[in-house]
């Protein structure tokens, strides 16, 4: 599949947010938007007055490299959220949550989304018991989703053992059992990225 290769802080650095790419180094001090908070390249730290059409752009790159994905994928989930009802821009940022490469990271299981999708990928997640290695698959609530009982043994599962994570109210996860729940649906508060979706939407709708 493609994915991006450019270097991860290198894409915060260029939104000028955290977007959590690289798992525990992003609360720690070696956090490059912390020590270096400029656009990278040459004319990084000129002075811009951004137009419109480059701020909704802007957002939009934000949130389509904070879940990882490619420009093709991204839109998808703006089609579909404008299909359905509800406010458009929630909408979205709530299809791209319930992806099980987020939930994967929601629940802790893994330390970034990009952990996370290679988790799915490496087949080390059960939903209801059965084996899925999907990460866009769209979870619903009360979707049990765990670690495969053959990956019980793995480093992932070993790393997780009675580890202490901090979780959005939406899911929940033992990190005994190794087992988990999708418990509601989550709401607009439950999405940490410090992203404008109403941005986005204006520049799809142009
Ligand atoms: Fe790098 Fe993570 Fe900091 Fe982004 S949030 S700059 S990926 S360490």
């Amino acid at each position: 599949m493609a994915r991006y290769t450019d270097a991860d802080c290198r894409l915060c650095r260029r939104e000028g947010a955290k977007l959590f790419l690289k798992g525990e180094r992003c609360t720690s001090k070696k956090c490059a938007i912390e020590r270096r908070p400029v656009v990278p390249g040459q004319h990084g730290t000129g002075r811009r007055k951004p137009s419109e059409y480059s701020l909704q752009l802007r957002e939009k790159q934000k949130a389509k490299r904070a879940y990882g994905l490619l420009e093709k994928q991204f839109k998808a989930y703006y089609v579909e959220a404008e299909r359905r009802k509800g406010v458009t821009g929630e909408t979205m940022l709530f299809l791209l949550e319930k992806r099980l490469d987020n939930v994967v990271y929601r629940m802790g299981i893994g330390s970034s989304r990009a952990h996370s999708r290679q988790i799915v990928n490496h087949g080390h997640i059960t939903i209801n018991g059965k084996y899925v290695d999907i990460p866009s698959y769209q979870v619903k609530v009360g979707d049990i989703v765990a670690i495969r009982d053959s990956k019980k043994d793995s480093g992932v599962a070993k790393e997780l053992k009675g580890a202490k994570i901090v979780m959005p109210k939406w899911v929940e996860f033992d990190t005994e059992k190794l087992v988990g729940k999708i418990l509601e649906e989550p709401e607009r508060s439950d999405v940490d990225l410090n992203i404008n979706e109403q941005l986005i939407i204006e520049l799809y709708s142009r």
